[in-house]
């Protein structure tokens, strides 16, 4: 059986970029213990999938993003941008980070503040739950919330009011997650390389969801580099983004995803194909994962899912075709909207709780 590396002495932690860590002194003692949950930001799991794949050949492989110790794939981001800005002086002790955020990047940066001693203050749109605002304060973070219906020109944006606050406030630094560099090199220096390690440099296909599209546009251009180009990106979006239809762009109810502009940490050559998925598949693919895999995992989780069944389907990919698709987050984010059975009926979801609910024994 499999020696659980926790206790072995010989043990190393690795680090995603590969610098080796010693998590043992020189004592005798067989303890592993961490210094700062940094070092448990990146090496997430990949597992595959078995239920939801009904007629697919291809192994579909989930890289599951909540394993980070903020509880998404944020916290690589985060990291990484904090240390620039440290390197660059943007950000000075004493400094306040200010961001635009719907809440994992702003888990992950409060998380990583927080360790380091900076004051963070994030603005986010009224359709995030109050759940995931109420992680961000917990962490010690301000949070500032502004009208979903305000778009990126409206002064009352979350985009604006960060912008606002970030100029006035003394020591104010954004992140600025939609054009940072520092974002899609997060997942070039390590989400990339962890995939391809994990995958026996088999991967065939990678499938993410596109937000700030840094994730898709930094782990694709890694694995499209080291496969020599044999790796096929494909990008997973709601109906109503830009990404998947410029000429439709209207609301919708997947959170952290799809967008109504092009941001820099989006690279359009980097992702092969876009396919679109409903609010509606991507709901009843999220409450399918966790009764049927396990895999509690967030609406833009399912969403990423439902695209890679599509392609996999469509392409008709056989059983040498290794599919990894990125899970960002947590299911637990969203126990008041996808997995609450009233929300779902009142904003027109019924039929999918009819479609995933067990019977149940009183009836
Ligand atoms: N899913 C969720 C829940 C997110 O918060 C984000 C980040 N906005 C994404 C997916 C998309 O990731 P990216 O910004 O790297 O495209």
């Amino acid at each position: 059986p499999p020696v659980s590396t926790a206790f072995n002495p010989s043990a190393r932690y690795t680090k995603p970029n590969n610098a080796p860590i010693e998590t043992q002194k020189e004592t005798g003692s067989t303890m592993t213990i961490h210094n700062s949950l940094s070092e448990l930001i990146g090496n997430t799991p990949l597992v595959k999938l078995h239920h939801v794949t009904d007629g697919i050949k291809a192994t579909i492989a989930v890289k599951v993003e909540y394993f980070n110790p903020g509880g998404s794939s944020k916290d690589r981001i985060a990291e990484r941008i904090i240390d620039a800005a440290e390197r660059s002086g943007q950000l000075k002790p004493g400094g306040v980070i200010v961001e635009p955020t719907s809440g994992n990047t702003g888990v992950g940066l409060a998380l990583v503040a927080q360790q380091r001693g900076y004051r963070t203050i994030f603005t986010l749109p009224d359709k995030v739950s109050e759940s995931k605002r109420a992680v961000l304060r917990a962490y010690g973070a301000e949070v500032v919330v502004t009208p979903t219906d305000a778009g990126p020109d409206d002064p009352r944006s979350y985009y604006q009011v960060a912008e606002r606050l970030a100029n006035t406030i003394p020591g104010g630094f954004r992140p600025n997650q939609y054009d940072n560099p520092n974002g899609p090199l997060s997942h070039y220096y390590t989400t990339g390389p962890e995939i391809w390690e994990a995958t026996d440099h088999k991967v065939t296909h990678f499938v993410a969801g596109i937000g700030t599209g840094g994730t898709i546009s930094g782990t694709g251009k890694y694995l499209k580099e080291v496969s020599d180009g044999a790796v096929t990106v494909v990008g997973s979006d709601p109906e109503g983004s830009i990404y998947s239809d410029p000429s439709d762009v209207h609301q919708y109810d997947i959170e952290g995803v799809g967008e109504d502009f092009y941001p820099k940490a989006f690279d359009r050559n980097i992702t092969d194909d876009i396919v679109q998925v409903t609010d509606r598949e991507a709901f009843e693919m999220t409450r399918r994962l966790a009764a049927e895999e396990g895999l509690l995992v967030g609406g833009s989780s399912g969403m990423a899912v439902v695209s890679a069944l599509k392609y996999a389907r469509e392409h008709d990919l056989d059983s040498n075709q290794v599919v990894v698709v990125l899970l960002p987050d947590s299911g637990r984010s969203y126990l008041e909207k996808i997995f609450n059975d009233d929300w779902m009926r009142e904003n027109g979801y019924g039929d999918i709780v009819e479609r995933t609910s067990r019977p149940s024994l009183a009836e």
